[in-house]
């Protein structure tokens, strides 16, 4: 370990990083295989300064080795991975240390040393960068206040719960004062509130220091929680990205929606299980609204424009990034003229509407 402070260690970003459209991260094209398999197949993607970026993908889509590439402790068979304007996949071990404290990093089990105290912890990074002590003890402090654990300085990790550990990992990670915080998975192993609490504490920390951050996850809630921007990965390829609301309002790829199957609404299974898909008498659509329509009075309009009954099968109204997202299922009579009327009424409102089937009786 490095204790002694030196120019040659410490890293200050080139003068000219302070452009007003910044990207903290640029992934150009990033390729990696093992074998056969390509981990990393053409990735492109940029981190913008003081956002949030999530990354989801399934268990094997890459997101380790993107990871691992990030933090150079991967090389990429080709592509850039260029931080703060400088390529590191280009970098030898020497030249990469200093910048890989540009990214301070938290984990699904929080990587906190039992044999020390919670401010030690903290304060690791800064004894690394041969911080003197006061030096140290005084940012451990800022930083614990920061993540709300202050009483806890003197305590060991052992005797603290999960969400207080990630607390100590946030702070750590802080220490140095990187330019983008990157979360691996760093609430999988919390329990459902701890995990809000902890996302609560990333989205405040994003909103008061600017801090930019990139979320790695399998879980869309995290996204939805937190995110402002969502990239997909999937069998190493970026399939589809978007500000949250209008992925979650409007997913392309079916592994996106595949992802958020727990999460837009669904037709009961019973319901479900009845549809077929040779006409029945009943038309049963699914109508998906965001943004402006989702506020307006979309169904009396329908009920006025086009003559004709409809019931409301199922359906509900989130609210992501203070966007409505709404996805409604609607039985209409399957007169075929009928229905061309009511998907021309919706899709002209702007709407996605598209029959998903028929059912026989109106239960
Ligand atoms: P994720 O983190 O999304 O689960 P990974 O980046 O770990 O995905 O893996 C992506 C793909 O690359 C998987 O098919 C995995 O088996 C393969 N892979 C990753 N690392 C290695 C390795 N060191 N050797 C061989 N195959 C690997």
């Amino acid at each position: 370990m490095n204790q002694h402070f030196s120019a040659e260690t410490q890293y200050t970003p080139p003068a000219d990083a302070a452009a007003p459209q910044e990207d903290v991260v640029r992934l150009v094209d990033l390729k990696r295989r093992f074998g056969a398999t390509a981990a990393l197949d053409g990735v492109s993607l940029t981190v913008r300064k003081g956002e949030i970026l999530g990354i989801i993908g399934r268990s094997g889509a890459g997101k380790s080795t993107l990871i691992r590439c990030l933090n150079g402790l991967e090389r990429p068979d080709s592509g850039q991975v260029i931080v703060e304007g400088r390529d590191i996949a280009r970098l030898g071990e020497r030249e990469l240390q200093p910048l890989r404290r540009r990214i301070g990093m938290i984990f699904q089990h929080f990587n906190l040393l039992s044999a020390k105290t919670v401010e030690d912890n903290v304060a690791l990074p800064l004894k690394i960068e041969g911080r003197s002590k006061a030096e140290r003890l005084a940012r451990a402090a800022e930083l614990l206040d920061l993540v709300g654990l202050s009483e806890k300085a003197k305590a060991y990790p052992a005797s603290l719960s999960g969400g207080q550990k990630q607390r100590v990992g946030i702070a750590r990670a802080l220490a140095a004062r990187p330019a983008l915080l990157l979360s691996d998975e760093a609430t999988s192993a919390l329990d459902p509130e701890t995990t809000r609490s902890i996302l609560a504490l990333l989205r405040d920390i994003n909103r008061r220091l600017d801090l930019t951050i990139l979320l790695i996850t399998h879980e869309m809630e995290v996204i939805r929680s937190i995110a402002d921007r969502v990239a997909v990965i999937d069998a190493g390829r970026i399939v589809e990205q978007g500000p949250v609301w209008s992925v979650f309002a409007d997913p392309r790829s079916a592994i996106t929606k595949s992802l958020l199957g727990g999460i837009r609404p669904q037709l009961p299974e019973e319901i479900a299980a009845r549809l077929s898909q040779s006409a029945g008498p009943e038309a049963v659509l699914r109508v998906d609204i965001a943004g402006e329509i989702a506020r307006q009075p979309l169904l009396s309009d329908l009920a006025t424009t086009v003559p004709g009954s409809f019931r409301l099968i199922h359906g509900g109204i989130d609210h992501v990034q203070q966007q409505p997202v709404a996805s409604l299922f609607l039985g209409i009579p399957a007169d075929a003229g009928h229905v061309k009327q009511v998907l021309d009424f919706l899709k002209g409102r702007g709407a996605r509407a598209e029959v998903v089937g028929y059912v026989s009786d109106n239960d």
